[in-house]
C-alpha cells in the first residue's frame, strides 16, 4: 500500500526554515515561483540530458546515492549509470549542477527540479552524486533523504504558508484543486497531494490516484489486489482510520463512477469505519484527467443508522 509517511518535526522544521530563507531572499515572490530565480540565487548550474544525446553525461562517476543507498561503481561514464539505474534526475555536488532527463514528461520537470534543488540545500545530503529514478521522485518514497527532498520540494513549489492559506479559504473540491494547480504552476497530481494534506491536517481527508474505476474502462494491467497508484491519507485520517483498506475504498468508488472517459465521473457519500469500529460518512468526488483518476474524500460526520421498525 503506497501510504505517505511523516517526517520528524525537527527535520521538517529545519527543511522549512531553509525554504523560508530562499523565499525571503527572493522577496517572497507571488505564485507561480520561477525556478530559474531560485537557481540564480543558489548559484546552481542546470541542464537537460537525454539517453540519446548524452553530451552532459560524459564524465566519470565513482559512486552515486540512489534511494538512500550508496552505490559504488567501477569508474563508469555517467551515461552508463543513468541507463543502468534508469535515472530521471541528478544532482552533481562538486559542480553544483542539476541535470534532468529531457525525455520525462514536461509536466514532471518542475517537481523533479524542485526535488534536486532541495538536495542541494540540505548539508546532510552532501557526500556524493545523488541520482533519482521514477520511485524516489514521488512524495510517498520511504527512503529518508528522498522523502526529505520531496517534502522540501512541496514547501518550495507551493510557497509554504501561501498555499496553505489560499487552500484553506477554498471549497474542498477537485475544482478548487484545478484552480490552485494553475495558480501555483504545479501539476494536478502534486496539487491534489498537497490539498489532501492541507485540508486534512485536523479533519480526516483521503485521496486516491487510480486508473479508471469503471469495469468497461479498466486497462489490461489493472490489479484488483492493488487498485491504487497512490492512497494518500491526511494526518488526521491516518490517526483515526489506519485500518481502512484501499481495496474497500476503491470498491465503493466503483459503485458510483460512470464510464465517461474524461471529466467528472461521479460523487457520493461513502461510509468508512474508524479504528474503534465506528462508522463515519465521507463526501467522495471522482474526476478523470485521462491518465490519472483522482478521488477526493472529505469527512462529514458520524454515520447514524436509520432504523425503521415495522409495527
Ligand atoms: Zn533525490
Amino acid at each position: 500500500m503506497a501510504k505517505n509517511i511523516i517526517l520528524s518535526a525537527k527535520t521538517a522544521d529545519d527543511i522549512d526554515t531553509r525554504v523560508e530563507r530562499i523565499l525571503q531572499d527572493l522577496g517572497n515572490p507571488e505564485p507561480p515561483l520561477a525556478l530559474e530565480t531560485v537557481r540564480e540565487l543558489l548559484r546552481l548550474d542546470f541542464g537537460y540530458y537525454s539517453i540519446n544525446n548524452p553530451g552532459l553525461l560524459q564524465e566519470t562517476a565513482h559512486k552515486i546515492w540512489l534511494a538512500g543507498k550508496q552505490i559504488l561503481l567501477r569508474p563508469t561514464i555517467l551515461i552508463e549509470a543513468v541507463r543502468k539505474f534508469d535515472l530521471k534526475a541528478l544532482y552533481i555536488l562538486d559542480q553544483k549542477r542539476i541535470l534532468l532527463d529531457q525525455d520525462e514528461p514536461v509536466l514532471k520537470h518542475r517537481w523533479n527540479e524542485g526535488h534536486e534543488i532541495i538536495h542541494s540545500v540540505l548539508p546532510w545530503h552532501e557526500g556524493a552524486m545523488l541520482g533519482d529514478d521514477a520511485n524516489t521522485l514521488i512524495p510517498s518514497c520511504h527512503a529518508q533523504l528522498e522523502h526529505e527532498a520531496n517534502y522540501g520540494a512541496g514547501k518550495l513549489l507551493f510557497l509554504r504558508d501561501r498555499f496553505t492559506k489560499e487552500a484553506l479559504d477554498l471549497e474542498q473540491t477537485i475544482s478548487s484543486i484545478n484552480g490552485l494547480a494553475d495558480r501555483f504552476g504545479n501539476t494536478r497530481t502534486s496539487t491534489f497531494w498537497r490539498c489532501v494534506e492541507t485540508w486534512g491536517a485536523r479533519v480526516p481527508v483521503i485521496g486516491l490516484i487510480t486508473g479508471h474505476p469503471h469495469f468497461d474502462m479498466r486497462k489490461d494491467d489493472f490489479d484488483e489486489t492493488n487498485p491504487c497508484r497512490h492512497f494518500i491519507q491526511s494526518p488526521a485520517f491516518e490517526q483515526q482510520f489506519s485500518g481502512v483498506d484501499e481495496r474497500n475504498v476503491f470498491d465503493q468508488i466503483v459503485g458510483y463512477c460512470s464510464s465517461n472517459r474524461g471529466g467528472p465521473l461521479g460523487a457520493d457519500e461513502v461510509i468508512l469505519i474508524d479504528d474503534n469500529g465506528n462508522s463515519h460518512l465521507f463526501s467522495f468526488e471522482t474526476f478523470s484527467f485521462h491518465h490519472n483518476i483522482l478521488t477526493l474524500g472529505i469527512y462529514l460526520e458520524p454515520y447514524k443508522k436509520v432504523i425503521t421498525s415495522v409495527l
